[in-house]
């Protein structure tokens, strides 16, 4: 048997899937309760903050830090107490739904759980038009609340209809220059307070119905142009702008657990709040892979932290079975059962 098969046949304490804020600080705790976890932290480790530049609004770097400096500082934190990792995706899970063993899945190979963390996150969902990807982190972001403060006296634009849309618009108003709300449609999604708000905001503007054609760099490199494409065959227009806050919702990475754990309508894992418990026993769920109104890195650690002390009591006061608990031990199995059968008699 190769090692890495001896590996799999393991039971872990604790598996963590997915290596953002929420994953990696459910590591850190976990380690430094010494339950060794085991972390598949994505091929694209260290999550959504590898995407970003500055992050200036996490406590403790007065003077901000960039977002892959910080992942990396996380992981290293994680890795000195003994986590393991593999950078790789879990392609699927086989969650127990009794209280037993979980199986988590790298293609073929198998791992036995006998908690498992889910920290997967949420993608924000791209537009997909010309400049886009590469005008992400030069103007272009999906988060307003971390960014809106570098857009100080500058002209912007929000793309969406919604709630999320209008909330972005309405904070980005308080720095921008004036910030216009560009819709696909005349009719909005969003509520009624929150559409009306935006509206009475002096320096909000809506215009619709209009897609976004493209995004275009300046000299610098730097978003400078957007063009938008009139949906009812009337005038395109030009803008010249220098942020652009794509408002057109999220994906949360759940597909490997749909169907096993309970989920919303728009996929997010469900917990009893405020415990990071699924409905699945050992089963937690942190990060924005449940939350979709704080999305931040400081509340997806916060989650992480939380996910990892749940996981510790439920490992503390649910002991597992003699069977699974050494599972892949036959020997010990067989002796467990011998000095059983030995007290019974005596
Ligand atoms: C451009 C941008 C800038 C941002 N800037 C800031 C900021 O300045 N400050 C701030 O507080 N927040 C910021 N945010 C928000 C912040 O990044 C998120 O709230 C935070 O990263 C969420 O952490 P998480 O751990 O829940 O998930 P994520 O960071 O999304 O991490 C999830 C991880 O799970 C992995 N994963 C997914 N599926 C699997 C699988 N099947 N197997 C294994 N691994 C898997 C992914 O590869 C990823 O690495 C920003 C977001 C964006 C998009």
């Amino acid at each position: 048997m190769t090692e890495q098969e001896n590996e799999s046949k393991k039971v872990e304490n604790v598996i963590i899937i997915g290596s953002g804020p929420a994953g990696y600080t459910a590591a850190l705790y976990t380690s430094r309760s010494d339950l060794e976890p085991l972390v598949f932290e994505g091929f694209q480790w260290g999550g959504l903050l590898q995407q970003t530049t500055d992050v200036e609004n996490y406590p403790g770097y007065p003077e901000g830090i960039m977002g892959p400096e910080m992942m990396q500082q996380f992981r290293d934190q994680a890795e000195r107490f003994g986590t393991r990792f593999v950078t790789d995706d879990v392609t699927g899970v086989e969650l127990s739904s009794d209280g037993g063993l979980h199986r988590v899945f790298l293609g073929d190979e198998e791992h036995l759980a006998k908690s498992v963390i889910l920290a997967m996150g949420a993608e924000p969902r791209k537009l997909g038009v010309p400049g886009e990807e590469e005008l992400a982190s030069r103007g272009v972001s999906y988060c307003a609340t971390c960014d809106a403060a570098f857009f100080r006296d500058k002209p912007t634009i929000v793309v969406g209809g919604g709630d999320t849309a209008m909330e972005d618009a309405t904070f980005l108003a308080k720095f921008a220059k004036d910030v216009k709300v560009i819709h696909r449609r005349d009719e909005f999604r969003a509520s009624a307070v929150m559409l009306n708000r935006a509206r009475e905001t002096e320096n909000i503007e809506l215009l619709t119905p209009y897609t976004i054609d493209r995004f275009e760099a300046g000299d610098g490199g730097m978003l400078d142009k957007v063009v938008l494409a009139n949906t009812s065959g009337g005038e395109n227009r030009e803008l010249d702008i220098d942020g652009a806050f794509i408002a057109v919702g999220h994906q949360p990475n759940s597909h490997i657990v749909m169907g096993q754990v309970d989920t919303d309508e728009n996929g997010y894992v469900q917990v009893e709040g405020p415990s990071t418990r699924t409905n699945l026993a050992g089963v937690f769920a942190a990060g924005d892979l449940v939350d979709h109104t704080y999305r931040q890195a400081v509340t997806a650690a916060g989650s992480g932290c939380a996910a990892a002390l749940d996981a510790e009591g439920y490992l503390r006061d649910t002991p597992p079975d003699a069977e699974a608990h050494w599972a892949g031990e036959p020997d010990r199995i067989e002796a467990a059962g011998e000095a059983v059968a030995d007290s019974a008699a005596g």
